[in-house]
Parts: structure tokens; C-alpha cells; sequence
């Protein structure tokens, strides 16, 4: 007898299920993909055992004490500090904004308060209107030069959207500092897994309640945990595209995808640093990653590492969606969708798909400690 259905393996239905496992339900997950853990998946490349994140790279960071207690139950945490660095026209800048790049940038040794007056004087043309989207919180938080020369142009990359019609939200995340300090996070705990991702996933699954089946599509009637056989009969997570849910009938959510173009290269070092940005558009991808910088404490060897080529482009059906783009129609789509869940009692949507929302690992952990709380007892 199942107690509850979970459809997605990834970090909110494996909270969701081991919270209601570990209260003595019977939990079945099943996820279309052949591994458990969905985007945080990493596994070792095979020629040099270095740990790839097969969806691009994931770093763990958190404020919330309760996520930080519940994560330090699966896995212990490295002391990694993420900094990432961004090439702009043939020269390398620290990102995110701090006094170095601005310095460096200007070919100055302003002090905090001196740049801070600069990039009041440079975000004038706004005249104190309240950023409305992308482009106005961008000129907004540190006026149009070097916005220009280091989000306009990744921005575009990234989102090929017009900034103007992208909510202000998707820079916010990104701190601008009057200091040297270069971390790219504010938060209070931060690190890698020790003995990486899939490791910890692997144990949040591992319970004699939880009974996972991978290769599993919701929508495949012919598997008995279908859409079909389980809504109505069984309480269900579901952590998959709200869209797809309701076979599309308020139309398509847009998403963007990625490509990854990964390599093994014959060097010990490639770029001296996990991430570095490409903010020009004439370079069509918009970051490198190195994984083996992820981890210093690691013993890899030294004559080989993995490179990996981030390339982002609108999502079409059949391909991963991992941003929501959000746009002025997305969320009256959006709207329309909530509706139809509300009409849904027993399937409770949870996670970044199942929300449309961009959720850290810690939002996601965080939503759905509070969806046990509130929604399953
Ligand atoms: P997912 O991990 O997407 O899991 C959903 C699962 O549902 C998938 O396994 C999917 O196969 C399954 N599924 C979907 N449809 C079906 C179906 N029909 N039937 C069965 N199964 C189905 N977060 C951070 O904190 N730090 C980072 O640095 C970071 N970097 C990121 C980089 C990228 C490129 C991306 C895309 C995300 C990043 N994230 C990062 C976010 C992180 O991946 C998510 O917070 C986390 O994976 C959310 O988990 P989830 O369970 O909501 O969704
Ligand atoms: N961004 C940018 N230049 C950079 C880094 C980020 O313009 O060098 C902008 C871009 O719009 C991006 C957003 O800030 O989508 C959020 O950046 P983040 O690094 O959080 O993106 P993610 O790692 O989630 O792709």
C-alpha cells in the first residue's frame, strides 16, 4: 500500500518523501530520468574522476538554519567559498561588482564612498523612478557603464529576451559591494558536498519506506503510477512541469534551456578558477566552468581537466527546462494555471517546475520542509 505518490526525484520530492517516510508512510517516487536527484546530479568523468554536475554547476548555499540542520543530516560540507570571474573585451574582472571591478574597470582607486557617489552620479538618467525590469535595476544599481559592459551583454546571452520585458529580480540576486570582497553569495553557510551531490541524494532516498522507480513518466498510462492510475486514488507530490500537468491548456510557460559542450583537456589548469564569465556577445557562450576548482581538497591528477562550455537558448518541447523566463504573459499564464490546481486537492505542486519558480537548492529543501508541515500531516 502506497501513502503517497512523489513524482520527481529531485531535491524537493526527496525532502518531501524522507520527511513523510521517516513519519512511517509508505512513499513511491518515480522520475523519467535514469538517476535519482534531479538537476543536482553529478557523477565522476570517467577519464579523470573529477565530479561533473551533469546539469550545470550547483553550488550550496543557505541563511536558514533549519535547511542547514536538515542538509547536515545526509552530508557534511567543504569549506568552499564560490568567486567567479568575468572576461570583458580581452581583460578579466572580479564578479560580482565590487570595489575591484569598479576600479579596475574606471582605472581608479576610489574608496567606498567615492565609488559609491560615482555610480549614484551614473544612475541619474533614471531620476529616482522606481526600476520597473532588468534594464532600469541594472543601470539603477550601478549606473549604464558598467552595466553595459558586464550584464547587458551576458544578459542577453543568457535570456535573449529584451532586459525591459525581464523582471528586476533576476539581478537582485546578484550583490554590487563597496568592498574588496569578492564572494559571489552573502549567505551565512556555504560549501560542497564532501564526498559530492549524488552521494547525498542517494541518502535522502535510502529508506525502507521509499521505494523509488527510475525511467518512470507520469503521463506513461501504461506504467501503474500514471497520472491516470494514481490522481483521485492517493495523495500526490507532483515536482514536474506545472504546464504539462494540465497538457499545456492554458498554453506553453517559457523556459530556458541549456547546452553543455564538455572536454577533457591535456592541461592541469585551464583557467585557474571554476567560473569564469563571458560578458561580451561575441563570444556565444556565457561562462566556462572548471570543475576540478570546485574541489582543492580533492587528490585529481594534474595533467588533465574537464571543461565545460555553457550555451542558453529558449527551451522548446522536449528539451530540459531549467530557467522561467518569467515574462509579462508567463505570469498571466501562471495565474491562470494556479487556478487549475486549486481545482486539484489531492496533487500538491511543489519545486521549480511544479511552481515556475527559480528556486535555490536551499528554497526548494526550505518549500517543501514547510509543504510536509502544512499540507501532508
Ligand atoms: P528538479 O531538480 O528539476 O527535479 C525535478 C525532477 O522531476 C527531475 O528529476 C525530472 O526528471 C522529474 N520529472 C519531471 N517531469 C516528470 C514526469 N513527467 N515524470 C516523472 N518525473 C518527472 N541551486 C543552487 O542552490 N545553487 C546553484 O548553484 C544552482 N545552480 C543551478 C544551475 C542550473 C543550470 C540549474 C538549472 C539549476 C541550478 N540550481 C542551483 C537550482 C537547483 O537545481 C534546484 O533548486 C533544485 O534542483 C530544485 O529541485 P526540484 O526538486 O524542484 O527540481
Ligand atoms: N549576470 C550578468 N553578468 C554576469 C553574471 C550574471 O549579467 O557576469 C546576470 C544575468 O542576467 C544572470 C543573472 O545576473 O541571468 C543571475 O546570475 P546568476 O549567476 O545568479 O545566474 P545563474 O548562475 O543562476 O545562471
Amino acid at each position: 500500500m502506497t501513502d503517497l505518490v512523489v513524482v520527481g526525484t529531485g531535491f524537493f520530492g526527496l525532502t518531501v518523501a524522507e520527511q513523510m517516510a521517516n513519519q512511517g508512510r509508505k512513499v513511491l517516487m518515480i522520475d523519467r530520468r535514469d538517476h535519482i536527484g534531479g538537476n543536482a546530479y553529478s557523477e565522476a568523468e570517467p577519464e579523470t574522476g573529477i565530479e561533473v554536475h551533469r546539469y550545470g554547476a550547483h553550488l550550496f548555499h543557505t541563511s536558514n538554519e533549519r535547511v542547514w540542520e536538515y542538509v547536515n543530516r545526509f552530508t557534511s560540507f567543504t569549506s568552499y567559498t564560490h568567486r567567479v570571474y568575468t572576461t570583458h573585451r580581452g581583460e578579466v574582472f572580479p564578479m560580482p561588482i565590487n570595489l575591484g571591478t569598479i576600479n579596475q574597470f574606471f582605472r581608479s582607486a576610489h574608496g567606498p564612498d567615492a565609488a559609491r557617489a560615482l555610480v549614484r552620479e551614473q544612475a541619474a538618467e533614471l531620476g529616482g523612478k522606481r526600476p520597473e525590469n532588468l534594464d532600469e535595476q541594472g543601470v539603477s544599481l550601478i549606473g549604464r557603464p558598467l552595466y553595459e559592459a558586464f550584464i547587458k551583454g551576458y544578459t542577453a546571452k543568457q535570456w535573449q529576451t529584451d532586459p525591459r520585458e525581464l523582471p528586476a529580480s533576476i539581478i537582485s540576486r546578484l550583490p554590487v559591494r563597496y568592498t574588496y570582497d569578492n564572494r559571489y553569495f552573502n549567505d551565512a553557510h556555504e560549501g560542497l558536498p564532501t564526498d559530492g551531490y549524488t552521494a547525498w541524494l542517494e541518502r535522502m532516498a535510502d529508506h525502507p519506506n521509499i521505494e523509488v522507480r527510475l525511467g518512470t513518466d507520469f503521463f506513461d498510462d501504461a506504467q501503474p503510477a500514471s497520472k491516470k492510475a494514481v490522481v483521485g486514488q492517493v495523495p500526490v507530490v507532483y515536482t514536474g512541469p506545472v504546464d504539462r500537468y494540465f497538457d499545456h491548456a492554458e498554453g506553453d510557460l517559457s523556459w530556458r534551456t541549456l547546452d553543455f559542450e564538455q572536454e577533457v583537456l591535456p592541461v592541469g589548469d585551464f583557467q585557474g578558477a571554476p567560473v569564469m564569465n563571458y560578458a561580451d556577445t561575441d563570444v556565444p557562450f556565457t561562462r566556462i566552468l572548471e570543475f576540478r576548482h570546485f574541489h582543492p581538497e580533492r587528490d585529481y591528477r594534474d595533467d588533465k581537466t574537464v571543461v565545460v562550455r555553457e550555451y542558453s537558448r529558449f527551451a522548446e518541447h522536449g528539451d530540459e527546462p531549467y530557467y522561467p523566463i518569467n515574462t509579462r504573459d508567463d505570469r498571466d499564464r501562471l495565474k491562470r494555471y494556479r487556478e487549475l490546481m486549486a481545482d486539484e486537492p489531492q496533487v500538491h505542486f511543489g519545486g521549480r517546475l511544479g511552481t515556475y519558480q527559480y528556486l535555490d537548492m536551499h528554497m526548494a529543501i526550505g518549500s517543501a520542509l514547510s509543504m510536509v508541515d502544512n499540507k501532508l500531516q
